[in-house]
């Protein structure tokens, strides 16, 4: 439609580990506010994609754009720091450390790096932490996390815990927020909580997200639009009904 622009497209992106071809040709394009899932077996490559976007493993052929800008090959720092923020499978919070401080740290890219030679120093930086502190104090307040905000982060129960680490890619401010499994590992009931959290958030913030879920009827609730990885390549893409429904897709899940 006029006026559209992806925020982020990846065309023919392909990557390989040795002899192994982990992603194959793989082309996804995410459109403003769009909630994109992508789905597969374990190690059809959803994560390989994440990697390929966000700098740790660049692909080998194949271009990513990430809001006009050619992103393939861009180191993981620079790539947070134009916008893409991540969370991982395994909660990765900082141990010992409050859910305040664990959220205050995703504020980091946006760190200037003298303040950053120190290490912790910037938490404290007066200049930032006027503005820090506001933006952090919303994205508690959307996530509804005022009532762990001291507690240290080991004490939270799991389910709170990915919200913490939501809450932490959140501050960094970005435009596109990719969320791996923010699921795993949860009842009913924080699941359903999580939807309302990353619908919230979608709309509070302006984002666009990319989501790998193996809840698939989170994805069939939430996602616009799904692709389905099968051995390192797209097997089908679709609004995530149809998708969902294909068999060849049906045939992968139940391969594994
Ligand atoms: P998924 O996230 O869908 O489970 P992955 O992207 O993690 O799949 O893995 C795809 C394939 O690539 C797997 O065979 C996996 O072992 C391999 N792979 C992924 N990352 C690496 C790596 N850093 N080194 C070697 N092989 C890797």
């Amino acid at each position: 439609s006029a006026g559209y622009k992806a925020v982020l497209t990846c065309d023919n992106v392909s990557r390989s580990f040795g002899g192994l071809q982990a992603l194959k040709n793989v082309s996804i394009e995410i459109g403003p506010g769009e909630i994109y899932g992508l789905v597969g077996p374990n190690g059809s490559g959803k994560t390989t994609l994440v990697n390929a976007i966000t700098g740790f493993y660049p692909p080998n052929t194949g271009s990513i754009h990430f809001r006009d800008k050619q992103i393939a090959g861009v180191k993981p720092h620079k790539v947070a720091g134009l916008g893409i923020a991540r969370t991982f499978q395994n909660v990765a919070l900082f141990k010992g450390m409050s859910a305040l401080d664990n959220i205050l740290m995703g504020r980091h890219v946006h760190m200037k790096p003298r303040a950053l030679a120190s290490l912790f120093y910037w938490v404290w930086a007066e200049k930032d932490e006027v503005a820090n502190r506001r933006q952090v104090e919303e994205i508690i307040d959307l996530l509804q996390l005022e009532s762990v905000r001291h507690e240290p982060v080991e004490m939270i129960p799991l389910g709170m815990q990915k919200r913490v680490e939501l809450a932490r890619a959140l501050a960094a401010e970005p435009r596109l927020l990719i969320l791996d499994e923010p699921m795993a590992g949860m009842n009913q009931e924080e699941k359903e909580y999580m939807v309302r959290f990353i619908l919230d958030a979608r709309e509070a913030l302006n984002l666009s997200i990319l989501l790998i879920e193996h809840h698939l009827d989170v994805v069939t609730a939430i996602c616009e639009r799904v692709a389905v990885l099968n051995n390192g390549e797209k097997i089908a893409e679709d609004a995530a009904k149809d998708a969902m429904s294909d068999p060849e897709v049906v045939a992968a899940y139940i391969g594994k």
